[in-house]
């Protein structure tokens, strides 16, 4: 054996193990993962090209489809999380210069916006009040004033709890001959999504929330006519990691599983990809129809609980509410981050206090995929009701 002599010792806070202690996640995500998701970490790791990792890219894929009711061909996953999925279909589908019109509701749509003209795209946002979201004639008014060639919009603005209908968009787009860039991180496997029927171009969403898996995983999905698109374009996407057509083989698309040894675009996390799997099979098993139903009894559920404590809900139109994440007004006298901070240390239970626009101002609960049910939604409310009659809790 050599000595070394080191110029550094080894940091003393790595020699001890990691220890944590169970939490309830309902924040907004990420949520607590379902339990076959979870589990699937275990697994012994497979080689990235063996033919059994190739069947679970397969497996994703068809779940995805799956979930958002599409047989878009173009339908797989990034490496990274639902912003990675943003950035990607964003450098997809735009070239420089093109008219991107975003619906601006809250911090997401908001991202989205800024994301887009870092992709040297001319954005143009069109904005509603806090709390609220667009009809469908004010969609409409905005892409015949504007002419686009992409419409973005974001279908569960999870930071102000505001869902987005997107029946009627992709018929608008069909007629305006625009693209539909749809972000359905906060509404995928949590409420109805249907792609293919309500004729969307392209949507991203993420692993860790609806999906019950773990973060780090970004599926996308586009449709013929988006990709028809990306076909005309004169430059190549500026993200090689992202690049659908790279990926498109890379997932065996479009080059056959035979060709394995030339496709690589970058290694893939065989555990998450294990983890994103069983949460989807965990959603099929069950049956997304009846994965809807469930988060949306919860919803009800929840708003019934909070009507009883006097809780008032931030959005004032109950068909404007998103259902994985209910957000209440925080009471008069009552301070958000001191609730956050009991609920946390006296239950053990994350909730949000808000974010950027409605940080302080509200109470955010999610209760997504795993903990979408009644008996974890009682738990929660139950303490949250002793949580806001604590003193320790005044403002
Ligand atoms: N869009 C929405 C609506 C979200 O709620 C989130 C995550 N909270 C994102 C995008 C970004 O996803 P991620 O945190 O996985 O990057």
């Amino acid at each position: 054996t050599t000595s070394f002599t080191l110029q550094y010792e080894k940091p003393e806070c790595l020699q001890f193990p990691l220890e944590t202690q169970p939490r309830l996640l309902a924040s907004g995500g990420p949520t607590n993962p379902y339990n076959r998701s979870f589990d699937s970490l275990r697994l012994p790791m497979l080689g990235m090209l063996e033919d059994p990792t190739i069947k679970i890219l397969f497996d994703i894929q068809d779940g995805i489809r799956y979930v958002l009711q599409t047989k878009n061909e173009y339908t797989l996953v990034y490496h990274g999380t639902g912003v990675m999925g943003m950035s990607g279909v964003l450098d997809n589908l735009i070239e420089p210069g093109d008219k991107v019109l975003v619906g601006v509701i809250g911090f997401w749509s908001d991202v989205g916006a800024r994301n887009a003209e870092r992709f040297g795209a001319n954005v143009i946002r069109m904005e509603k009040p806090i709390g609220s979201r667009f009809s469908l004639r004010e969609i409409e008014a905005g892409i015949k004033q504007h002419r686009p060639k992409i419409l973005y919009l974001v279908n569960g603005e999870s930071s102000t709890g505001v869902y987005q209908p997107l029946e009627g968009i992709g018929n608008l787009c069909h007629k305006y001959d625009c693209i539909t860039i749809i972000d359905v991180v906060a509404t995928v496997g949590q409420q109805p999504l249907k792609m293919d029927e309500d004729k969307i171009d392209v949507v991203f969403m993420n692993s860790q929330k609806g999906l019950g898996g773990i973060v780090g995983l970004s599926p996308v999905s586009y449709s013929p006519r988006a990709m028809s698109k990306v076909r005309r374009r004169r430059s190549l996407p500026r993200i090689l990691q992202t690049d659908i057509n790279a990926q498109a083989e890379a997932w065996f698309i479009t080059k056959p599983i035979e060709s394995k040894h030339e496709v690589y675009v970058h290694s893939l996390s065989v555990t998450l990809l294990y983890s994103l799997r069983e949460g989807l099979a965990r959603v099929a098993e069950e049956g997304i129809e009846n994965v809807w139903n469930r988060h949306a009894d919860t919803h009800r559920y929840v708003h019934f609980r909070a009507t009883k404590i006097g809780l008032e809900p931030f959005v004032a139109n109950p068909e404007d509410r998103l259902e994985g994440i209910s957000i209440f007004v925080t009471p008069p006298g009552k301070d958000a981050f001191k609730i956050e901070k009991y609920m946390l240390e006296k239950f053990r239970i994350e909730i949000s206090p808000g974010l950027v626009t409605t940080l302080g101002k509200v109470i955010r609960i999610g209760l997504i995929g795993n903990n979408a049910n009644r008996e974890t939604a009682a738990r929660l409310m139950d303490a949250l009701e002793i949580a806001l009659n604590s003193t320790e809790t005044n403002s």
